[in-house]
């Protein structure tokens, strides 16, 4: 969700009365500082969190490896970061990733008493450990949580639940796995982790064009008019009846755009092409939609506007034109990066670097290591998709031990 300066979440607080839905309209609440950028720097909330984080890990190792049987050697003496160094941990299942994904994946796992081994990551791929939803304030479409609750809080309660239940987190980056040879191993910097199954949660992040004004902070309008998620945001009050810019000509920018056409009074498609990359089906449907223009060959060069987006200037890439547009709201429908790339090609992934896996699933190319949530998941992206695989992954995990046990 996105963040709104204090007039409007007043305004907001007042549409919330008579709508159901209203980002940041709980002025009650203690906001938090969320610049954050999905692809890029890490917010300052995040380092916090991810700092918080890593001064718990000693204290979540040692607590968690009381209850810990399987893990090895020197689990006991995980007090510090340096006794930690060239540790090598036994695992039933050892889970990468701490996203709604894994940390469902390791509730589960744990309660089923597989005592599962997180590496939670160290602003892996740019985001703090908990996830993208540490780089947002209001999440209104988690079950649960009927008033909405912060992304930060979010994050540090899954942990916690994981926490509980005995998994053992460690605030470190994976670096490298090999699923050559079976036990599997799992890398980090400062350890290995032999597991008899791996559950990839690594997540994705969604990919964003940097122009002035597209960013966070002072001049900016990320996440003052500008997401890169239209599901998420999309319904909010300051893009109710209001013009609305998306950018991208796949499948994703014609689907959020004419998604985005149930609340905007228009929807501008701006694609830098001639062509759109979108399949004809989902082309066709953006087509006949009478609330879509299309700008083609051309580009967003500059977001504008007071505490929240008011316009872009779009340039037309053939004349070199610049033209201003109304727009109350810009999403980037441009992809996501899966955080995949240290898989160095031995799972299957498709040609965006998504991990394939079987359909109705989380089992990946190799046996024994499943997949859940945004790194294999390039349609839904929610929370709630990812706790629900991530939640199929751990009971997947359990079944491939139950039969390796009876063979
Ligand atoms: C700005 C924004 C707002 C959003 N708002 C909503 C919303 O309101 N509602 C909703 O349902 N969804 C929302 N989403 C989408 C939602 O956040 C994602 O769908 C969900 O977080 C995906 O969960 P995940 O567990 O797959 O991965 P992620 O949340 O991406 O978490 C993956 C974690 O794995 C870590 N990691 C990556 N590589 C490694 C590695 N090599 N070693 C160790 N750790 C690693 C990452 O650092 C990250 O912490 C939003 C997304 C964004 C960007």
């Amino acid at each position: 969700m996105l963040r709104l300066p204090r007039v409007v979440r007043s305004l907001c607080a007042f549409a919330s009365a008579s709508t159901s839905s209203c980002m940041g309209a709980r002025l009650s609440r203690p906001r938090r500082t969320l610049s954050n950028s999905a692809t890029g720097t890490a917010t300052a909330a995040s380092v916090a969190s991810a700092t918080h984080a890593a001064s718990n890990t000693a204290s979540s190792s040692s607590a968690s490896s009381r209850s810990l049987s399987t893990s090895s050697t020197a689990a006991n003496n995980a007090n510090t970061t340096n006794d930690a160094m060239a540790e090598e941990l036994r695992t039933k299942v050892c889970i990468i990733g701490s996203g709604p994904a894994g940390h469902t994946a390791a509730i589960y796992a744990a309660r089923a008493e597989l005592k599962p081994i997180m590496f939670e990551g160290f602003l892996a791929n740019d985001v703090a450990a908990g996830g993208q939803l540490t780089t947002t304030t209001d999440v209104e479409n988690f079950p649960g949580f009927p008033e909405g609750v912060l992304g930060a809080e979010i994050c540090e309660r899954f942990r916690k639940q994981s926490e509980r239940f005995g998994t053992q987190i460690f605030t470190e980056t994976v670096t490298k796995v090999d699923t050559t040879a079976r036990p599997f191993k799992v890398q980090s910097k400062d350890r290995t982790v032999v597991a008899d199954t791996i559950i990839i949660a690594t997540g994705a992040v969604a990919k964003r064009l940097h122009f002035p004004g597209s960013g966070e902070g002072e001049g900016g309008f990320w996440q003052r008019g500008i997401s890169a998620c239209a599901v998420c945001d999309g319904a909010a009050p300051i893009f109710r009846n209001k013009p609305l810019v998306v950018i991208g000509g796949g499948d994703s920018a014609m689907e959020e755009a004419t998604f985005l056409t149930k609340y905007a009074s228009k929807v501008y498609i701006v694609h830098r092409r001639d062509e759109l990359r979108a399949s004809k089906i989902m082309q066709h449907r953006a087509m006949s939609n009478p609330k879509i223009e299309f700008l083609y060959s051309s580009e967003v060069v500059e977001a504008k506007g007071d505490d929240l987006l008011r316009s872009v200037m779009v340039k037309d890439k053939k004349t070199g034109e610049t033209r201003e547009v109304e727009a109350n709201g810009l999403f980037f429908a441009i992809g996501h990066k899966p955080a995949s790339d240290f898989l160095e090609g031995q799972l299957e992934t498709d040609t965006d670097g998504y991990i394939v896996t079987k359909p109705g699933t989380t089992q990946t190319s190799v046996e024994g290591v499943f997949a859940a949530g945004d790194v294999q998941d390039k349609k839904w992206r929610q929370a709630v998709t990812a706790a629900g695989t991530g939640c199929m992954a751990a009971l997947e995990a359990e079944h491939y031990l139950a039969a390796m046990n009876d063979q």
